[in-house]
């Protein structure tokens, strides 16, 4: 066996680091490093299973010109040439990169050296607008610079913890777990603000069902709370910050009642989060989408900054305002200017002296002097002409962006769209003229940094597959043929950080926090065996965990922390014609658009098709009940999805995930929904609130099958294919019935042989069908159709695929349930120990489980990541109830 490798995860903005070990060709297996201060070796779920996506199947591994295989010389040349064609005759402004928090850091240094220092457009965004940019703004705001001013060990020495519109149980487990241990030592009390009572809010002692952008309202509340009280750190305010009567002016409405109008909340409930926040002198504020997401944004963050700043509770251990990022590089994309609005190295664009500073330095001529498009915005000028040649890295916008039907038609109209990617046919590789394969996770050598500004190595444990080349060697080969050379032609990742941490010292001395002036000078084989580091890392320093602001001093001009006036916005009338309010977000063990978790079965186990959750009262008013398919939109696009009924969804808003692709389902791209929206000083899309109206998909069948080969839905008006161990599962429905079921069904599970075994079971009346294909005595595939939702175990049928079919096991398998005797877990609750939920109920039914631990004790669920431990809590507690009742 190989050594292991120490690398980062690829998902989240934790960061955690792993131990690859590479165990064939294509094949290794993953463990937590027990040395990296981010996950001091647990990993979740999507961390845990990153081994099982590693594969192949479907990765483009050479460049393509207009479908067809190219050489990498003819595709670079055809796209340096397009680029310079089209600068030469519309000017700079009329190309653009749109790019990715999945880029390495050396990626994004190249790409956006290249659009800012030689092409002179500052026209070069990254999807990461649609994850934090209002934390970014608020951050500037308010501190003068993007600095994250505490790290993880905070979240463990608070005894308040406040998450506001963050699941962080589903969206970063590793470092919920962390607080969630941490609290079973101390004791901390945990506040969730969410709208939804996510698996987060389960676990919290005090759970604010915030209305869908009241949180500026909630803490301006708490900011004229904190005033007139104790908490209030005079001092602090007067000596280190600007604006808090200006501020506090602002905070208004300021009588109780018109807070709790405001925010939905109970007057109890905001003098209890009130009390709790002024009386704890160790607190985190902790943010995320539920945050940044929205039209108000960066008034969100800074309301909960000038909650921290009025009680100097900032820069010291286990207190602070904590933005997390959703995205593995999030904050090196910002380290490097990879947003429109930014220079590089946390300089800023609209200054002349920091725009000199990097001209000299690159050697640059023609440093871009004013922002480019923000993400909406690019593809606003994709759509309308202005934009005509688009290089699209690592990100799939066809199905992120909002309104994402107008960015695809966008996309089929530009001149010229080049997409590198790791994976050949996604949505948006779809309408490109020029396919560049990219390195993938495994195979890229270069650095990330997490959201406690921690720079780890991503090693490679992989050979580069095909032709697949990083996206810095992509980059930097273009801006060679474009007549750049002598700003270019890198020869490693490690050259590439060297320049980019000179870069970060270059006149700094202390005036900017981003520092890397430490790591300017080292050598190939010291990058090689960087250990994770925190910045800043300032020449002639130690490094180490390092907070900021604690000692009052900020990057303003006046070096004061800056309060920031926040009104709260006007409450949206309801639209009748779209009443809903939707909300958008992750689920437990996807990532981004599926790309990766889509090809592991593990982790398409938990949610298997798209949902849309509602309340139950809602659910009845519109006629839709549990089971049944809906058909959501809004006045950009439509989707059909699974109906999820449940009372933790507010009255009048609903919850769609953002997964889902037209790879993955007929109509489950949320995202064509989504208005495009923006937050008038991040441009970061409101994700969080579209208005949309529901109603019951009129389904006349639905039907449920596995194979083992990909099924083909033709004939069914809705379909969500998930992999399966050693196949697929689909869900369908039509609203049209087959002329003849059975031609359906071979067509679907991709015919059959002269010398399989078909068992079959056909009650037209009732309009019930049912077929197993048997092949070599094992089940090759199998389909259910019903005219109502589906009443069979999912889970006994998954797992009887490729297993022995003999005597009556057909019959069994047909009617859909495990005859007595039989196990049938039920649906996956814990993808690492594969448990299903039946398994649980049994356990503590029988006495065995009255707790998240004694269910680990006997079925391990749980005890790897931590990610499935709320649900375990859950069923436990409806198993109870139940037996009380
Ligand atoms: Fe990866 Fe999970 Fe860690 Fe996030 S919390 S970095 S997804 S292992």
């Amino acid at each position: 066996m190989a050594d292991a490798v120490r690398t980062t995860c690829a998902y989240c903005g934790v960061g955690c680091g792993i131990l690859a070990t590479r165990t064939g060709e294509r094949a290794v297996t993953i463990a937590g490093d027990a040395d990296h201060p981010a996950n001091r070796g647990k990993l979740c779920s999507k961390g845990t299973h990153l081994g099982e996506t590693v594969g192949l199947e479907g990765r483009l591994l050479h460049p393509m010109i207009d479908k067809r295989r190219a050489t990498w010389d003819k595709a670079l040349d055809l796209v340096a040439k397009r680029f310079r064609d089209t600068i030469a005759e519309h000017g700079p402004n009329s190309v653009a990169f749109y790019v990715s928090g999945q880029l390495l850091t050396e990626d994004y240094y190249v790409a956006n050296k290249l659009m800012k220092g030689f092409i002179g457009s500052a026209n070069i965004d990254t999807n990461s607008r649609l994850c934090m940019s209002s934390s970014v703004a608020g951050h500037k705001r308010a501190f003068g610079s993007d600095t994250v001013p505490g790290t993880y060990d905070d979240l463990e020495e608070a005894d308040l913890v406040v998450l506001v519109g963050s699941n962080l149980a589903w969206c970063h487990p590793v470092l919920f777990q962390r607080m969630m241990a941490a609290r079973e030592r101390r004791g901390t009390t945990l506040v969730v603000i969410d709208p939804r009572r996510t698996p987060t809010a389960e676990q919290a002692d005090l759970h604010l069902a915030v209305r869908a952008d009241g949180d500026v309202a909630l803490f301006n509340g708490l900011l004229r709370h904190l005033a007139g009280s104790p908490a209030m750190d005079h001092g602090f305010v007067e000596r280190h910050t600007a604006g808090f009567t200006e501020a506090l002016a602002a905070a208004s409405p300021s009588d109780p009642s018109a807070i709790a109008e405001a925010t939905g909340l109970s007057p109890a409930d905001l003098a209890r989060f009130y009390a709790l926040f002024a009386a704890t002198e160790r607190v985190v504020t902790v943010y995320s989408q539920g945050v940044n997401q929205s039209v108000c944004g960066t008034d969100k963050v800074n309301a909960i900054i000038n909650c921290h700043l009025a009680t100097g509770r900032i820069g010291r251990p286990g207190m602070g305002p904590f933005s997390i990022t959703g995205q593995p590089n999030a904050m090196g994309g910002r380290e490097v200017g990879g947003l429109a609005n930014q220079l590089a190295a946390h300089l800023d664009l609209d200054d002349p002296a920091h725009r000199d500073l990097v001209a000299g330095f690159w050697g640059a001529p023609r440093v871009a002097a004013r922002p480019g498009f923000k993400a909406v915005d690019l593809f606003r000028a994709v759509e309308d002409g202005r934009v005509k040649a688009l290089w699209i890295m690592a990100t799939n916008p066809v199905d992120s962006l909002p309104e994402a039907d107008r960015v695809k038609e966008a996309l089929a109209r530009c001149p010229l769209v080049v997409c590198s990617d790791v994976i050949r046919d996604t949505d948006t590789t779809r309408l490109a003229h020029v396919l560049l394969p990219a390195a993938a996770w495994g195979e890229k050598d270069g650095t990330v940094t997490n959201s406690e500004r921690r720079i780890t190595r991503q090693r490679a444990f992989l050979p580069l597959p095909g032709e697949a080349r990083p996206d810095w060697w992509m980059v930097d080969q273009v801006a060679q043929r474009m007549g750049f050379g002598a700003g270019f032609g890198y020869p490693l990742p490690a050259a590439i950080f060297r320049e980019h941490a000179r870069l970060s010292s270059l006149g700094n001395a202390g005036t900017r926090d981003f520092d890397l002036g430490g790591l300017a000078a080292l050598d190939d084989e010291a990058f090689d065996a960087l250990a994770p580091v925190q910045w800043p890392v300032r020449a002639g320093e130690p490094s180490g965990p390092r907070r900021f602001f604690g000692d009052g001093r900020f990057f303003t001009p006046d070096g004061r922390g800056q309060f920031i006036a926040t009104a709260a916005p006007p409450s949206r009338p309801v639209d009748p014609a779209y009443p809903f309010t939707l909300n958008t977000g992750r689920v437990r063990d996807h990532w981004h658009t599926m790309t990766r978790t889509g090809k592991s079965a593990r982790l398409s186990a938990h949610s298997p098709e798209p949902f849309v959750a509602l309340h139950p009262e809602d659910a009845a008013v519109a006629g839709i009940g549990a089971g049944d398919l809906v058909h959501c939109d809004s006045p950009h696009g439509g989707m059909v999805a699974r109906a999820q009924l449940g009372p933790g969804q507010a009255r009048g808003t609903v919850f769609a995930p953002m997964h889902w692709t037209d790879r993955f389902a007929s109509a489950g791209r949320v995202d064509a929904l989504v208005a495009g929206r923006t937050d008038p000083v991040s441009g970061q899309p409101a994700s969080k609130m579209t208005a949309v109206r529901l109603k019951r998909f009129p389904a006349r069948w639905y039907g449920f099958a596995v194979a083992r080969q990909r099924p083909r839905p033709v004939g069914a008006d809705y379909w969500a294919l998930a992999r399966v161990e050693g196949g697929w599962r689909i869900e369908l429905a039509g609203r049209h019935v087959p002329a003849i079921w059975r031609d359906f069904a071979l067509d679907l599970l991709g015919g059959s042989e002269p010398t399989d075994r078909l068992i079959a079971y056909d009650d037209a009346a009732a309009g019930r069908h049912r077929l197993a294909i048997v092949r070599d005595g094992t089940l090759k595939a199998a389909l259910f159709i019903a005219p109502a939702p589906l009443d069979i175990s999912r889970a006994f049928v998954t797992a009887a695929l490729d297993g022995a079919v003999e005597g009556a096991d057909g019959y069994r398998l047909l009617a859909g349930r495990p005859g007595a005797g039989r196990p049938d877990k039920g649906e996956t609750v814990c993808a690492c120990f594969q448990v299903g939920c039946n398994q649980i109920r049994s356990l503590v039914t029988q006495g065995g489980g009255g707790s998240v631990a004694a269910v680990g004790a006997v079925l391990k669920a749980g005890t790897n990541c931590g990610s499935c431990r709320p649900e375990i809590q859950r069923i436990i507690e409806a198993c109870k109830a139940s037996t009380e009742s």
